[in-house]
């Protein structure tokens, strides 16, 4: 028997897979939903996202999703959402998408057009465990660095990009470099096996990892684990009210929850559990009358480098990106607020900062009024950084396998809805082999 603890969409996807495959398992969740950072909250006539705002699917992840949601509920991002703005000079300016574009825009100053061009043709070579500045320094400049990676790492992971390492977020662009010495060059070369679309569904993210605990059978709520005891080669699991007892454990929880259930066990690892750093970060709903300003939200939103000094990291410009998000007269803006990189903003109080972000949105879009609604969603602990604290984890993780304890979750293998999509099946394909 194997148990799994959490019901995050690691957990349930883990939990289905095995299911389909017939290998006995018991799901055990702590509180009384599926979807751990997923949440979807529909008020009145909007849908507010406080976590993922959508899922970057290629085709087989949407293949995955459609067994679950039908064809009329996945809502595609509009075409205009293919549009990034960067904030630069107290505006936003469209980012050139496409080299050709990169060159002929007048977004980056001819010495970096030509640090672009000759990117194709540039020799050298990374030392061991490059950070993404140094990476994209090394392979273009620090206006690179400053006005694309910063703001898109800022997007991602909430992260700084003078922390997080090229191997363990961007490993592809490290293989690009490896296989055909240039990054735009793999870029080129790989357009088509790129194609990616985001979704959402109708009644927002949740619904995913919902319509997939539909389908699995053994799920307890509000059962949350209080400790882990390996004896006799079987891992006992103790919560408030239960023992149980399993073969094997997946744990699919954040790394700080499980550095609690593992001190006892193993506390040098559970002291570096703790090391790994998950920023906070307050996700913050902003409506508007379209009446009230001429801006054109035509994008996915507008990112906030960090050398511009703005409150806020950046905005999705919801009511663009989806239908359906609020009524056809208003507009819904997604602003985050924290993260690595800002990590001062967030010590406000929720009024100090709907307040400041209030005054930075009316000054860049040019808000004639007070927003229609605001609300304020706090992560206390958002998204696990992949920075050197990560390393000693890793290779702790891999001992752990051989000893029948697996991690299946966004601290290891990829922070995307996405790629916990396919860490879950990759496991579930190992756990059934080996039973
Ligand atoms: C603000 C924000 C925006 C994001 N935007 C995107 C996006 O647009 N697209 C995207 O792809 N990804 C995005 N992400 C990342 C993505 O949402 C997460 O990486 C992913 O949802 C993590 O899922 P998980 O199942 O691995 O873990 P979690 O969601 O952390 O699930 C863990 C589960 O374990 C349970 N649990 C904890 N402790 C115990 C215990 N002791 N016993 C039993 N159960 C326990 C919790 O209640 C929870 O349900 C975003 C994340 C954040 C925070």
């Amino acid at each position: 028997m194997i148990g799994i603890i959490g019901a995050g969409i690691s957990g349930v996807t883990l939990a289905y897979f095995l299911e389909k495959a017939g290998v006995p398992y018991q799901l055990l969740e702590a509180s009384d939903r599926v979807g751990g950072y997923i949440r979807s909250k529909r008020l009145g006539k909007y849908l507010f996202e406080f976590g993922p705002n959508s899922v970057l699917c290629d085709a087989s992840t949407l293949q995955f999703i459609q067994q679950f949601i039908p064809e009329n509920e996945i809502i595609t991002a509009n075409e205009v959402s293919k549009a990034r703005y960067i904030f630069r000079n107290g505006k936003y300016r469209k980012l050139p998408a496409s080299p050709p574009s990169l060159v002929f825009n007048s977004f980056f100053s001819w010495q970096t057009k030509f640090q672009i061009i000759s990117e194709f043709y540039r020799k050298s070579t990374g030392t061991p465990n490059e950070t993404l500045a140094q990476f994209f320094a090394r392979r273009f400049n620090q206006e690179i660095v400053d006005y694309a990676l910063n703001p898109f790492v800022t997007g991602i992971y909430a992260g700084n990009p003078d922390e997080l390492l090229l191997e363990k977020t961007f490993p592809k662009l490290l293989g690009f470099e490896q296989e055909y010495g240039s990054i735009l060059k793999g870029f080129i070369k790989n357009k088509s096996a790129e194609r990616k679309q985001s979704v959402t569904f109708r009644n927002g993210i949740q619904e995913l990892p919902q319509k997939i605990a539909e389908k699995i059978s053994h799920i307890r709520y509000n059962t949350k684990v209080r400790s882990i005891r390996k004896a006799n080669q079987k891992f006992h699991i103790q919560t408030k009210n239960d023992a149980f007892e399993f073969d094997k454990l997946v744990v699919a929880i954040p790394a700080f929850q499980f550095a609690d259930l593992y001190e006892n066990t193993d506390s040098n690892f559970a002291q570096n559990l703790r090391k790994l750093n998950y920023p906070a970060m307050c996700a913050v709903h902003t409506v508007l009358k379209k009446s009230q300003t001429k801006f054109q939200f035509n994008g996915f939103g507008g990112l906030n480098p960090k050398k511009e000094g703005l409150f806020s990291a950046g905005s999705i410009w919801s009511s663009s990106v989806f239908q359906e998000r609020c009524p056809e007269d208003e507009i819904l803006i997604t602003s985050f607020v924290g993260g690595m990189q800002y990590a001062e903003s967030v010590k406000l109080s929720d009024n100090e900062i709907k307040a400041k972000l209030t005054e930075e949105l009316q000054e860049i879009y040019k808000i004639e009024g007070k927003p229609v609604l605001q609300r304020l969603f706090r992560w206390q602990n958002a998204i696990p950084q992949y920075d050197k604290n990560i390393l000693p984890i890793e290779s702790k993780v891999k001992e752990l396998e051989r000893e029948n304890l697996w991690i299946c979750t966004n601290w290891v293998g990829g922070i995307s809805i996405t790629d916990r999509i396919y860490r879950a099946e990759e496991l579930a394909q190992k756990l059934s082999n080996k039973s």
